[in-house]
Order: structure tokens, then sequence, then C-alpha cells
């Protein structure tokens, strides 16, 4: 029989047909698509006609058209689905894969034609889409090492292999900090703690096999207890484990893995001719340097470092209220802060969430594209990879944009969080190919015959994933490589976090935020007091945040420290940092910039985003309305549908007339007027 995902797919809008795959096809599939995209290859470099961008850039891009789709199929099911079998294969896939990747950016030959193309791009009349696909992929084999030779060519992959194992290791130790840990409760201890936060100390202590409850250092646990435990001796216990994992001597000790960590980093950065590594990283980032990405925060760091400072002071005042002498210790400020919340703006969460019901909220994400894009939401009934999903078919004056795909509700075999991803991506090279896209979350699934009620946090989830979406469906572009959410890391945040904006406008609210049961509209106050409360805390969260990106770009923008904690105190000197807030995450348990490549000296780009989504939304408050058609047009024609296709600060110039500025940002955290 032949292999389903080999032979050609006939199912409704081009989908995998999931029906007739079995696990077992994909090792077999994804050996073929190898085989097939290093047959391509060879066909490239063995040609005897001079490099073209037809034959040469083209056909690199249609090289893995097969291992896309098969991948597409597999990555949908790995991730929201992740049988043993499933996570069995993506350990044997991801060093094919990776595999397979150098061997194309190490291959000689194929980068020879590249090189050719680049040298004379002036004489190919290239498009402009044309000319940046050639720049990118030109620059990610040079990025690899291509124009390395002999010595520098080997040490560089050494390098990056010891990274790699060093990266692992470095996660490895904070699992197993995370695991070994936990402090166990008496059962007066758990007196203050809300019912779900003894629930989670019990059941905690039961999956430890401890007869009472325990705290871990699971941060959904941890979290709350500090928020709520009036036991300060308590407190202090758990912050300081919490604080310490990573850093505890023996084995799992990862202080020295991070500085080995670092001088690689910086010798990698060398060879390939970089003056470090963060100038290496933020190439391709929209900040594009150093000091773009230090002026940024520093511009946020001076008023929330203000704005946590007055905080400070109120907190110690209630901490001295309760009779205890000496500073608030950061221990305390949680504690503090969440009593001083529910004092200044109590929200029950019990009540809000009758008024917050997903099917609602899907009305009201696909309502907000239709008013902005003139977007259609029809429901179909397409063959998908599990029962709980749904699929709507997106069209414009009648015209097939997408099919999009919302798979919303937890199970055990789904990874955790949220994430958008294509199936299959916008691209006309091989004829008009239009999207399937999916969204995936998290959302606790309701009994039978009950309607499925979202947190405040999870509806924004909900928006943010459409957002990425919109940017994967309104994609029209020539070249997969730069469709959709191809784009540079501190600049695809930007339509998910801006879309986030529309669930805050008060008039959908209005309108989706209806009662389960009683289908009344959300009460004018509770929605008021919603939408106060968000700027609550932004001083602390801002800072804590802020200091780690502050810290993992000073660790690259110089030469390796010889001692990185050194390193780290002098950085938050230097900043002044308040003394009861700590970083998010110091470094021995910094995964984000440790564990991998992804995140380092790019931690930053939360914020970056941010700055745009803030500003971004600001030009529809500047036009008079949240839905004004001009500015949706401008966002759609500069941002939307061009994917990758030219540099991000070309993009957004021609969106907002300008670079975006911090002033919405502040405004919207709340900090601007607490600048000094
Ligand atoms: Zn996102």
């Amino acid at each position: 029989m032949t292999n389903p995902l080999l032979a050609p797919w006939t199912t409704p809008f081009g989908l995998p047909p999931f029906a007739r795959i079995a696990d077992d096809d994909y090792a077999p599939a994804v050996d073929q698509a190898l085989a097939d995209a290093r047959a391509a290859i060879k066909t490239i470099t063995d040609t005897a006609d001079a490099p073209s961008f037809a034959n040469t850039i083209e056909a690199l891009e249609m090289s893995d058209a097969l291992l896309g789709h098969v991948l597409g199929a597999f990555y949908s099911v790995s991730g929201a689905d992740a049988t043993l079998a499933r996570e069995a294969l993506m350990r044997e896939f991801s060093p094919k894969l990776a595999a397979f990747g150098s061997e194309v950016t190490m291959n000689a030959a194929l980068f020879a034609r590249i090189e050719t193309l680049w040298q004379n791009r002036d004489s190919l009349d290239l498009t402009d889409e044309q000319a940046r696909v050639l720049l990118l992929t030109r620059r990610s084999f040079v990025r690899s090492g291509a124009l390395l030779e002999g010595a520098d060519r080997d040490r560089l992959a050494a390098v990056q292999q010891r990274l790699a194992t060093l990266g692992t290791q470095f996660t490895q130790n904070l699992l197993a900090d995370e695991r070994d840990w936990f402090m166990a409760l008496a059962e007066a201890d758990l007196d203050g703690l809300p019912d779900f936060v003894r629930a989670g100390a019990r059941a905690a202590g039961a999956e430890r096999g401890q007869s009472g409850p325990v705290i871990t250092l699971s941060r959904s646990l941890i979290v709350p207890f500090l928020q709520f435990s009036p036991r300060r001796d308590l407190r202090r216990k758990a912050f300081e484990a919490w604080v310490a994992r990573g850093a505890n001597g023996g084995d799992t000790d990862n202080r020295a893995i991070a500085t080995e960590i670092l001088a690689l980093r910086a010798e990698r950065a060398t060879l390939l001719g970089y003056d470090s590594f963060a100038a290496y990283k933020l190439e391709t980032e929209m900040a594009e340097t150093p000091e773009a990405v230090r002026d940024l925060l520093m511009a946020v760091w001076t008023p929330a470092r203000a704005m946590a400072e007055a905080d400070a002071q109120v907190l110690t005042g209630m901490l001295h209220g309760d009779g205890i002498n000496g500073d608030l210790e950061p221990w305390d400020w949680r504690y503090y802060a969440e009593k001083r919340r529910k004092a200044e703006h109590d929200l029950d969460e019990a009540e809000l969430k009758p008024y917050l019901q997903l099917d609602r909220m899907i009305d009201a994400a696909f309502a907000c594209a239709t008013r902005l894009f003139g977007l259609s939401f029809a429901p179909v009934d397409a063959p998908l990879y599990h029962a709980d999903c749904r699929a709507w078919e997106v069209s414009r004056d009648g015209r097939h944009i997408a099919l999009f795909v919302g798979d919303y509700f937890a199970r055990p075999t789904k990874r955790s969080g949220a994430w958008c991803s294509a199936m299959r991506s916008q691209q006309k090279l091989e004829g008009d190919i239009r999207p399937i896209v999916v969204n995936v979350c998290n959302f606790a699934k309701p009994e039978a015959g009950q309607p499925a009620l979202l947190s405040y946090d999870d509806a924004r989830t909900l928006f943010h994933e459409f957002g990425h979406a919109l940017h994967q469906m309104l994609s029209d572009v020539t070249y997969q490589s730069i469709s959709g959410t191809s784009v540079a890391r501190d600049f695809v945040e930007l339509p998910s976090q801006l879309y986030e904006h529309w669930l805050e406008v008060p008039d959908v609210l209005e309108e989706f935020a209806t009662h389960a049961e009683t289908g009344a509209p959300m009460p004018r106050d509770m929605l008021d007091r919603l939408l106060a409360a968000k700027n609550f805390g932004q001083g602390f969260a801002t800072v804590e945040y802020v200091a780690s990106a502050l810290v993992d770009l000073g660790f690259h923008e110089t030469a390796a420290p010889d001692d990185i904690m050194a390193r780290q105190t002098e950085i938050l000197d230097g900043l002044g940092m308040p003394r009861a807030i700590t970083m998010r995450h110091a470094t021995p348990h910094f995964a984000h910039v440790f564990a991998g490549d992804g995140y380092s000296s790019g931690y930053y780009s939360y914020m970056w985003s941010e700055v745009m989504d803030a500003d971004a939304f600001a030009a529809f408050d500047e036009a008079g309305d949240a839905f004004d058609p001009d500015t949706a047009r401008a966002l759609e024609a500069n941002i939307l549908s061009v994917g990758g296709s030219e540099d991000p600060k070309a993009l957004y110039t021609r969106f907002r007339g300008r670079l975006p500025g911090v002033e919405a940002l502040l405004k919207g955290r709340g900090l601007a007027t607490v600048e000094g």
C-alpha cells in the first residue's frame, strides 16, 4: 500500500489525509522527502547552465516542497497530540533534519552559485521581493559559516557542537533542581491560602509520595504561594530555593556552563567576523544593533524603576503595619502587592468568567477581522487530526483566503502554552497556494453540554494567536521563505500583540461578553474595573523583565566574563536595581538565553514588539476609530500581507510614517506619569 503522506492529497482544502495516516507512515515519508530534497539540490549544482535566479534560488525554494508537506502534517500532531510514539519520532527526526540543514549550508557548489548571483545582483533585473530573497538566502549561508575555510570551518563546527551539548545540559540541570526540591507543609501552614493553591499543594504532595501538602518550584504553585501565604518564614524559604535553581553547587550547577557558553558564543562571532555575539545576533533583527536595544530598554527602565521604588514605599508601609520592622524583602513583595491589589481593584474571577464564553470570544475575534479586513468565516466540516479541532473557511468578496483551524482545549498529549502554526504557508511560486493555519490553545474543556468559559487572560491569548493567524492568512507574496510570519523575531509579535488591543475595545466586550446563562451583556462597572486593573503592578513586572533583558544584552555585548555571577552583579548595580526585586530569570536558570540560541541577546524582543504594538494601535486612536478603514488598509498593505519581503523598519515606516516611539507603551503600562 502506498504511504498516504506520499500519494497526492485529494482531501478538502488540500489538508493532510489525517484519517488515513498511521504514525508508522511518518518516518519513511520523512526519509523519502529528504532524499527528494537532496536530489533537487544535486540537480541545481549539477546543471551546466550559468546560475540564474530561477535555476538556483527558486529551485532551492522548491527543493523541500515534499518535506514541508510531510512536516506540516507531523508537527501539527506532534505538538497538539504528542503520544509517546510521536515523541520518539520527534527525537528521531531532529538530528536528521539538523544534519540536512548543515549539509545544505555547507554545500560549497551550491553556495558558489548563490555567491555568483549575489555579486551580479544589480544586473539580474530582480523584483524587490526577489532581491530580498537572494539577500536572506545568502545571509543565512554566510551566518552558518559558508565563507569559512580549513581550520576555521572545523573550529566553527566544533564550537556549534559543544554549544548544543551545553545547552541541553543547562536545561537538564535546571529540570533536576526543579524536580528535586520541595517544602513540606503542615495543614496549619495552609492558612490564608486560596482553595486552588491548597489543592495544588496537596496534588503536588501526592505526586511526590508525601503524606501532606508540599510547595514545589513550579511557577504555577510557588508564585501564588508567595502571593498569598502570610507566613514570612515559609515565603523566605521557598523564595530562596526558587532563585537558587541552577546554582546549588554539585553536579547540577549551571554557573560554569553559562560561562563556557558565553565564551564559545563570543568565539563563534569572532570566527564569523562580528565584533560581538550581540552584533552577530542582532544583524537579522529589526533592532539591528546592541545600541538600539539598549536605548529602548533604558527608555523603559527609568520610569519603570521610579514606579517600582514608589510602590516599594507603599508596600514597606504595609509591612511595618503588620508589626514587622526592617526592610521590604524580595519574598515580601508579591504578598503585599496582592493585598494592595485586592484593596484597590477587587475583581472576582468567578464573577467575570460566565461573561467570557469561548464561542462568543471566537465570534468576537472573527467580527473584528470582518470589520477591519472584510473577511468572512464559514464553519466547514473538514477531516482534522483530533475530534476537538474545528475549521472555518475564510473568504473575502467570494474569494478563498485560507482555511482556519482552531484547536482550543487542553489534553494530556498537548504541550503547554498556545501557538499558531501553518500546516501550509501562502506562496505563488508553485501555483496560487493559500494557507492552512492552526491556532492551538490550552483552555479547560467543559463538561458535556456546558459552555466553555475563559479567564480574561485566556481571551487575550485567543486574540493574540488569532493575530498571528491573520499574519499568515492575509499573506500575499511569491516566495514561501518570506511568507506570513517568516519575519525577524523582534517583529513577529507585532500582529499578535496588536490584535489583543481589539479585545479591550469597549464596543467589542459589550457586544460579545454576554452571560452564559442569562445572555445579559457584561455590566458597565465590571467592564471598567476589568480595564482599570490591567496596569496594576507594572512597575514590578517591567523592572524584573527589563533587568533580565539588560543582563542578557550586557553578557553578549563584550568579551566573555571570567566570573559570570560577578558580571551579573556589576550590571545590576550599575542599573540601581531596587533591593526587593530580583531578575525575572537570574543567570543560572535563564533558560531563554542559555538552553539554546533562540533568545540569546534577544530577550528584549518581547518589549520591542510591545513598543510597536502600542504605537501601531495608537494609529487607530489617532484616527478616532478602533476600526478606521484607512488605517486597517494600511496595516494590511504594509505589514500583514507582505511577510518578510522587506526590511521591517521600512515596512513599519510605510505603515506609520515613522519608526515606533516608546510613548504609547509607557502610557499603556501606566508608566508615563512617573517619568522624572
Ligand atoms: Zn505570539
